[in-house]
């Protein structure tokens, strides 16, 4: 496995493989890598014939008032995860290699859906996003990109991207790893305490509230958001930011039931904010 930091030598060193041939699988990620990664970048490998993982913390996805220096990072502890699960590059780049100064790239628009949940808390969150990935991806130059149903509204605004761009690359949606109680893995975990870090299971309660009563037949968006809100709102520790059921289609909230559904919930702790989202059962 080799780390590079450079773009254009990032580029060089995929162009020859894919010019013979070689599919390229890319998974793009901020380092502090888990098991949810690992999935992502096992997938990778089973499925191409040349895997790239990327480590940049992107400055320009941080909100107001989000200290992004204390991001975790362990950059040799990351290489030596990618280099255990089969990754074959690995593109660690300093700032300037991902926006060279003085070139002004693309910036995708994330649109309305862009503002709601994520985005209302997070202002210019997926605007910073999609202009990073669009460069991620003009530089690795991949025939397919691996991303974690986890950041589900992040998934849909890049596929949405590739769709609209028409770029060539296949987007893979991967399931969300879990720990055992339930808890979506996270970088974001390790600022938990171990109060926090018990209580913080309420996330996958309040979605596995709303899994069954849609199961249970119940239509009413409403309903499964109630639900959700007690969930967190009695867990001591946590304070709701937003609950929602959106529609897989189109990422707006529905009112009613009708088609393929997510429920999505975000929750600050004292320590860190965390989200998670569940695909609902259409009732049998
Ligand atoms: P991040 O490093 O947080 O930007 O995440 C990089 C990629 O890993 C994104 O596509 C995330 O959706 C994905 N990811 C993060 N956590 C998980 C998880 N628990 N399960 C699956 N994928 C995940």
């Amino acid at each position: 496995m080799e780390l590079i930091r450079g773009a254009e030598e990032l580029r060089v060193r995929v162009d020859g493989p894919r010019s013979a041939g070689a599919s390229v699988g890319f998974v793009p990620t901020m380092g502090a890598l888990h098991g949810g990664h690992a999935s992502l970048i096992r997938r990778a490998r089973s499925e191409q014939d040349l895997v790239v993982v990327s480590i940049f913390v992107n400055p320009s996805q941080f909100g107001p008032g989000e200290d992004m220096s204390l991001y975790p990072s362990d950059e040799a502890k990351d290489v030596a995860l990618c280099d255990s699960v089969g990754a074959d590059l690995v593109w660690s780049p300093p700032h300037e290699e991902v926006y060279p100064p003085g070139v002004l790239l693309p910036t995708p628009d994330p649109g309305t859906v862009g503002e709601t949940l994520e985005g209302a808390a997070r202002p210019g969150h997926f605007a910073g996003v999609l202009t990073a990935v669009h460069r991620l991806f003009d530089v690795v130059g991949p025939c397919a990109a691996y991303f974690g149903e986890k950041d589900a509204q992040q998934l849909f605004l890049i596929e949405r991207m590739v769709r609209t761009l028409g770029l060539p690359i296949q987007i893979v949606a991967c399931p969300t790893v879990r720990e055992p109680d339930g808890l979506a893995l996270s970088s974001r975990n390790a600022y938990l305490g171990p109060e926090e870090r018990a209580q913080a299971t309420c996330l996958f309660l309040a979605l596995s509230e709303a899994a069954e009563l849609a199961m249970a037949g119940e239509r009413e968006a409403a309903a499964l958001i109630a639900a959700m809100a007690r969930e967190i709102g009695a867990t001591p520790l946590a304070r709701l930011d937003h609950a929602a059921v959106v529609d897989v289609d189109t990422f707006e909230p529905v009112r009613r039931l009708e088609g393929p559904a997510r429920a999505v919930v975000a929750a600050r702790f004292p320590s860190a904010r965390l989200i998670d989202n569940l695909r609902l059962p259409t009732a049998g």
